[in-house]
């Protein structure tokens, strides 16, 4: 037996329960690992509520974590007793143990601890296929980023102004207007008094940026679109408000003939190599300190309720930690 953060049916965080559950021996092709950090992410939110279905329950949520291999199945030869190692997008990490499959674990660096892979193997390989696969940033560009002062934000914004970029982030408060400064952005707009549109075009002298990376959805289509300079792209990588659930592409002509992607991890991790490309460059930026995963806030991982009372009500900054 081990404890995990289960659910049996979708809603609030009140369906979030502390329970016990069976961990099972590894399949041939499994491993059992003993977790030391668990992400959190907004995904979760969309499962728990039900916007995401996860299929059959009650089953533990989670989708990141980090850990060490307490056993393997015998046709395991890629990971032994004893790694440490991570994983991002298997569905099943909010548990003290569990097993799983060897397709989305990766070995940790020295480098890099355990909680700072539990805060960054999720958004952290987000940030690199969006600034290097959806819309490749190149060192001159002016690019936007919503929620800069979020998980992915913090990250984007840090390794965007590593690859040459200038980073105009969204923020919600004047604290996280400061975080974002810290983090890469060379400009801030507070998007709760402020218009993001007029204030994008005074910051590049009218032009608008290359790109707009929005993970708030609904709320910020207009204005990410406004703010798109001829040709420019638009990725809508999340819904934090709410989901888009029509567009008319004729808006793409009259923005100046615009891109927009709806782009997913699972597209970019889904083969061994994408996922050892995607993983090792993230290793790279942190190891070097070019990106520096901010760890915001932790909760004990028996506690998540909580954690995603606070991340729904956009009190978290930076990446969250479970720990169980
Ligand atoms: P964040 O830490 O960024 O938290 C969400 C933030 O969104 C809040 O802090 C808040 O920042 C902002 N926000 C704006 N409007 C709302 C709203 N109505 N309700 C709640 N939050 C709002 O979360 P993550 O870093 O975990 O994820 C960021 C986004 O990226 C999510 O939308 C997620 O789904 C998406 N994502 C997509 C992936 C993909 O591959 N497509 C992979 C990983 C993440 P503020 O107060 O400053 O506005």
């Amino acid at each position: 037996m081990t404890k995990a953060i289960c659910i049996h049916k979708a809603g609030g965080p009140d369906v979030l329960v502390w329970e016990d559950v069976e961990v099972g021996t590894p399949g041939s092709d499994q491993v059992l690992i003993s977790h030391n950090a668990v992400g959190l992410n907004y995904i979760d939110v969309y499962q728990r509520s039900g916007a995401y279905p996860v299929g059959e329950m009650p089953r533990p949520l989670g989708m990141e974590g980090a850990g060490v291999i307490e056993s393997v199945g015998s046709g395991i030869t890629e990971f032994a007793v004893g790694d440490r190692v991570a994983y991002a997008m298997e569905l099943g990490s909010y548990s003290e143990k569990r097993v799983m499959g060897t397709d989305k674990l990766v070995k940790l660096p020295d480098a890099v601890d355990d909680q700072t892979a539990a805060a960054m193997m999720l958004q952290g390989m987000t940030a690199r296929y969006l600034l290097k696969c959806s819309y490749p940033v190149q060192p001159g560009d002016t690019i936007l980023v919503m929620a800069a002062a979020g998980g992915v934000g913090l990250i984007l914004s840090q390794w965007a102004n590593h690859l040459g970029a200038t980073v105009i982030g969204c923020v919600s408060t004047e604290e996280k207007a400061e975080l974002a400064k810290a983090n890469g952005c060379a400009h801030v707009i507070n998007y709760k008094s402020e218009d993001i549109v007029s204030r994008v075009k005074e910051i590049t002298n009218g032009t608008g940026v290359a790109v707009s990376y929005d993970s708030i959805g609904l709320d910020t289509l207009d204005a990410s679109l406004g703010s798109l300079r001829p040709n420019g792209f638009l990725i809508s990588f999340g819904a934090a408000s709410q989901p888009i659930s029509s567009f008319d592409i004729k808006h793409l002509a009259a923005g100046g003939s615009l891109y927009i992607q709806r782009p997913t991890l699972a597209t970019y991790t889904r083969s061994r190599e994408l996922l050892n490309e995607m993983a090792n460059d993230l290793f790279d930026v942190v190891a070097k300190g070019h990106v520096k995963i901010c760890i915001g806030q932790t909760y004990p991982l028996s506690d998540t309720a909580q954690a995603h009372r606070d991340l729904e009500a956009r009190k978290t900054t930076g990446s969250t930690v479970l720990i169980p």
